[in-house]
């Protein structure tokens, strides 16, 4: 990355209104068969003019093609039955309906390969492709077959590893893995999560991320943070172990957040996607706002490592919001830049 302080986005962005129901998770789709393929390809275009015009360099495909980061990639694995669904609770917070592991676990075909041949054909610049981590996606499911976390999720890794992989081949930069599981069972990420990630990640020429945040905006979330005290030091659980990961990238929250920012001390030596635009709230940050939080982070992680990114997600959000937000992070960022180069 030549660039300093390169602007990246958690991953995903607010779906046009004629694709899916807008500020909802798991939307249902509008449009059906062919005409949703061509709505998909037409919504990742939009995503990718709004990152640009907003300077975001870094480019992702907002997760325009998928109805939920972890689901619609389980959806197109074998062993796992969708009509089978029972209710489990979501990272120890919330319950939702989930679909049920039946057999072994298996990719048939590559899931999201072409859509990331698709993005590349947008842009000649660096782009980012997100896929859920090893843990994230067992727990959001139901497992009525292996009876063991630890062992779905290595099945995971490898098939995580095999689309990677293809993803890397389709001219990908940047393979984020989502692990938000890892702020809340800290045991199981340092006795195997990590090790299940980085075994989702072995053999990548392409660089590798992990996400670990404190969630969408969503009720549950906001309500569990009220819940974590005055300083949220989850990050000093995982980081240590981390540190010493084969993964190149950390990205994590921290604006308006209680985290700490010397946590980030924990991981020297990786490079760090700060999060400086808070997800949880409809009020667009300033660029001021953003370029002070990067200063901040700048007190613990060295200039060429810093990448300026958002919280978490931003499907949950209007769309005019997310706009605001992305050209917030673009232009806080070019403050610091400036005075970096001055
Ligand atoms: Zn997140």
């Amino acid at each position: 990355m030549t660039t300093l302080l390169p602007t990246t986005t958690a991953g995903s962005l607010p779906k046009p209104s004629w694709l899916a129901q807008p500020q909802t998770l798991w939307s249902p789709w509008k449009l059906e068969g062919e005409a949703l393929a061509a709505g998909k390809r037409d919504a990742l275009r939009l995503a990718v003019d709004d990152q640009r015009r907003a300077g975001i360099d870094i480019v992702g495909d907002g997760e325009q093609t998928r109805q939920h980061f972890v689901t619609t990639l389980v959806e197109h694995l074998d062993g796992v039955d969708f009509e089978k669904r029972e209710t489990v609770r979501i990272r120890n917070r919330y319950e939702a309906s989930v679909p049920t592991v039946v057999g072994a676990v298996s990719r048939p075909k590559p899931v999201f390969v072409e859509d990331a041949r698709f993005l590349r054909e947008q842009t000649d610049g660096p782009i980012k492709w997100t896929l859920p981590g090893p843990m994230t996606m067992i727990d959001t499911l139901y497992d009525a077959y292996y009876r063991s976390r630890e062992k779905l999720a290595w099945e995971f890794a490898l098939i995580l590893n095999q689309e990677a992989r293809e993803l890397e081949a389709a001219g990908v930069d940047i393979i984020q893995f989502d692990e938000p599981a890892f702020n809340v069972f800290f045991d199981e990420a340092n006795d195997w999560g990590i090790a299940t990630l980085e075994r989702a990640a072995e053999g990548l020429k392409a660089e590798t991320a992990v996400h670990i945040c404190y969630g969408y905006g969503i009720k549950a979330n906001t309500d569990w943070k009220k819940t974590l005290g005055s300083e949220w030091r989850q990050y000093e659980q995982t980081f240590p172990n981390l540190q010493k990961s084969t993964i190149d990238i950390v990205s994590l929250e921290c604006q308006n957040s209680r985290v700490p920012m010397d946590l980030i001390e924990l991981i020297r030596g990786k490079k760090v996607m700060v999060g400086a635009i808070d997800v949880a709230t409809d009020t667009v940050e300033m660029p001021e706002q953003v370029a002070d939080t990067l200063r901040k982070a700048l007190q613990f992680v060295d200039a060429d490592k810093l990448y300026p990114a958002t919280n978490c997600g931003m499907a949950p959000l209007a769309r005019e919001v997310a706009q605001g937000k992305l050209k917030a992070l673009g232009a806080g960022a070019a403050i610091v830049r400036a005075e970096l180069s001055a």
